[in-house]
């Protein structure tokens, strides 16, 4: 049994196959042409995406060096902070020994450790005096009484080394000139004087004295100094200097 079935014409029609079928293709095309741009936004998305994550995490890593840093900073002012802060001084005493008083002008505490002694000619072997540990709280000074056994005459540099809660400090030089007479101190002044023995550079003859009065400052010596060792160098074996501080003593100006 055949069983026929009546489709209308405008569905069989050769030309409307032929419409369909075109029809049929454009919107495969549209479809393709919207998957391809649905697949390009996509993928830029996740570009844009990869790249904010990236710009967050560099934004992230920033924000911890600056915090880093700032907490290096603050570290950095609390040690400095906590660091001694001294003023000192020496002076002869009764007994003809010296005494040393400190006093703390800091937030801490600190321990004195050492009192250093440089020449400042040169000429001379640094001393140390290493301390009994004594401790000066804030906003207290103390005094120390010190042996001369061992110190010498002339001008020098004076350095003492403070223990802090962080580290040890050495402030910054005083410059005394010392006189003994049989190991007593019998002259301790803050300017600084008298004649002290220079060599010269080249032969290392002590050939002279230099004038240490009327000198204020390590730099003011320094200066004085070259001039004189230069001119003795120069000069060298028959040792004349124009310097007004160099004093040549009479057996070698003969
Ligand atoms: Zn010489």
């Amino acid at each position: 049994m055949v069983t026929t079935i009546f489709l209308p014409e405008w569905l069989i029609g050769e030309k409307y196959v032929t419409f369909a079928t075109w029809g049929l293709v454009l919107v495969t095309l549209i479809l393709a042409l919207v998957t391809l741009a649905l697949v390009l936004d996509s993928r830029a998305n996740r570009r844009e995406q990869r790249q904010r994550w990236i710009k967050e995490d560099q934004d992230h890593l920033r924000e911890h060096e600056e915090l880093l840093q700032r907490w290096k900073r603050e570290d950095a002012v609390r040690d400095s902070a906590a660091d001694p802060k001294a003023d000192f001084g020496l002076r002869s005493n009764r007994g003809g020994d010296f005494t040393l008083w400190s006093a703390n002008l800091g937030t801490s505490s600190f321990l004195l450790v050492r009192l250093r002694m440089v020449h400042l000619v040169g000429e001379k072997q640094d001393q140390i005096h290493e301390f009994e540990p004594a401790i000066v709280p804030v906003g207290q000074s103390i005094e120390i009484r010190l042996p001369t056994l061992g110190w010498q005459d002339g001008n020098w540099e004076v350095y003492l080394a403070l223990r802090g809660p962080q580290r040890e400090v050495t402030t910054s030089a005083k410059l005394y000139y010392l006189l003994f007479a049989d190991d007593r101190a019998v002259r301790v002044q803050t300017d600084l004087r008298g004649l002290e023995t220079i060599s010269c550079p080249k032969c290392k003859v002590q050939v002279t004295n230099f004038e240490m009065g009327g000198l204020a400052s390590k730099a003011d010596v320094q200066q004085e100094l070259e001039q004189a060792l230069g001119d003795l160098q120069r000069s060298c074996p028959e040792h004349e200097s124009s310097s007004p501080r160099v004093r040549f003593p009479s057996y070698i100006r003969g």
